[in-house]
């Protein structure tokens, strides 16, 4: 067990329904799979998010009548993009991607498992309602650096980067080991820029693996 790591690798929904042939495939998202497993014996604290929906959930357009995928409504407040179904509990698509590297895995983290609210983000849901225990767990171990990589870089990636900084992490993002889903285009470069204004630090496997 690790109990003095003070950097994290973060391994944002390495899973089956945001790969090639999953309901929410990010372009290219399996690529980052063999970068995951070449990434983690240079930290010494590993951990793996795992989006966790029920079946139920509010970000699923089907649960949303009369509204399709894309659709962005309102729900208490706050924009909510809808979904095709996806990660939901206990089925093969929420699975981890089967070629990841999961023995070295410290925590698993899951998020979404509230119907009601979404959660993009490793550390809080939309609304930083609830935490998902992920900044207690690094504050435990002595933690106050990570590197986040995983899927998609302009949605949960971003966002956990966003609530890293919020939490005075010294956070990079090793955006080669990232992929998006530009859902507009642009909003990959919009996403690099949001993080970058908040401190995060844009990195690429070369400057970890030089390590
Ligand atoms: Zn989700």
């Amino acid at each position: 067990m690790v109990s003095k790591a003070k950097t994290a690798l973060i391994m944002v929904d390495v899973q089956n329904d945001f790969c090639l042939g999953g309901s929410l495939a990010v372009p290219d998202g399996d690529a980052i799979v063999p970068l995951a497993n070449q990434l983690q014996p240079h930290f010494s604290l590993v951990i793996a998010t795992q989006d966790w929906h029920p079946s139920d959930h509010m970000s699923f357009a089907i649960n949303q009548p009369g509204h399709a995928v894309g659709d962005v409504i309102m729900v208490d407040n706050v924009e909510q993009v809808l979904w095709p179904a996806h990660c939901i509990q206990q089925t093969k698509g929420a699975e981890f991607h089967p070629l990841l590297e999961t023995s070295r895995v410290d925590k698993i983290v899951y998020k979404g498992s509230d119907r009601m609210i979404d959660s993009y983000s490793a550390f809080f849901d939309n609304e930083h309602l609830r935490s998902t225990g992920l900044a207690d767990y690094l504050q435990e171990h002595g933690v106050e650096e990570i590197y986040i990589m995983g899927l998609a870089t302009d949605y949960c990636v971003k966002y956990s980067c966003l609530d890293a900084a919020k939490l005075k992490l010294k956070t990079h993002v090793i955006i080669d080991a990232c992929r998006g889903i530009d859902l507009k285009p642009g909003d990959m470069d919009k996403a690099i820029a949001e993080m970058r204004a908040v401190g995060v630090e844009i990195v690429e496997m070369k400057d970890v693996l030089i390590h």
